[in-house]
């Protein structure tokens, strides 16, 4: 598609490089620059989560969502990590790094794969897409030593920046916008009210009696990526008031979230504002 438009002259060529593969097959490199009209507004924005479980969950803002699951990266890294020890007790240090390196072939094609879908689907509901911004994860998370040893669940072979990548320039050849937003408390927070809750393992229950949600976590994540506008919280005056009462007292609550704390009702004690 790209080499007919350069041949139709919609497209401009840059430098061209010759690079010969390890298997001696040469290939021409050809880059070119092409003009791509504005992405309109969108209809909507569909919120991308990314994790090691589900590679990606997209959702529409009427909540109909997409799936890629995590099993098939999981299995492959485990298997190559497993491979890669017993190659390395032998000495074969040369079939490991072909190893490694048809390992990152692999999962690259697979990023390739999920981002073009992902593209489509904005495409197909004329949405933009919505990312949250992981940069510096590795940094500030943490990892239990069994997650860590586990091939398949270390946080560090995660290629979640890949991901984005491949889709960013999808995006613009697709003229659909695409942006980011701080993911901090998106996976968190119930998506339907805004309350900070707990997930267990792949579900996340409510805790705000009012709301009593019970959903796919990654799922209400992608909502909260491509729905929410901000930081929100339960409006509850009485007890977030009551608990900056207790703020000053010696066993006092500081620099907890609000909506944490307010929701057991037993912070109302304080006889100051029974009257409130
Ligand atoms: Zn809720």
């Amino acid at each position: 598609m790209l080499l007919d438009d350069l041949l139709e002259g919609k497209a401009t060529k840059g430098t061209l490089k010759l690079w010969c593969s390890q298997k001696g097959i040469w290939y021409a490199l050809i880059s070119l620059s092409k003009e791509v009209p504005d992405s309109d507004e969108p209809q909507g924005w569909i919120g991308v989560d990314r994790g090691q479980n589900n590679i990606a969950v997209a959702s529409l803002p009427s909540g109909m969502a997409k799936f890629w699951n995590g099993r098939q990266i999981k299995h492959l890294r485990r298997r190559a990590a497993k491979l890669r020890k017993s190659l390395q007790k032998a000495k074969k240090l040369k079939t490991v790094k072909r190893l490694e390196s048809k390992e990152r072939r692999l999962i690259s094609y697979i990023n390739h794969c999920i981002s073009k879908q992902l593209v489509a689907f904005a495409k197909d509901f004329d949405c933009g897409l919505v990312f949250e911004d992981l940069s510096g994860i590795r940094q500030t998370s943490k990892q239990r030593k069994k997650n860590k040893s586990d091939a398949g669940e270390n946080r560090d072979f995660w290629s979640f920046y890949q991901l984005e990548n491949s889709c960013r320039y999808k995006s613009i050849l697709a003229s659909v916008p695409m942006k980011k937003r701080p993911a901090a408390y998106t996976s968190k927070s119930c998506c339907k009210c805004g309350v900070i809750g707990k997930r267990n393992k792949h579900s996340f229950v409510c805790v705000n009696p009012s709301c009593n949600s019970c959903h796919n976590a990654d799922w209400g994540g992608s909502q909260n990526i491509g729905q929410w506008d901000g930081f929100s919280c339960a409006v509850d005056f009485q007890k977030p008031l009551a608990v900056m009462v207790k703020g000053n007292q010696p066993n006092g609550v500081y620099d907890s979230p609000l909506n944490q704390v307010s929701l057991s009702g037993q912070e109302l004690e304080s006889p100051t504002m029974a009257s409130a």
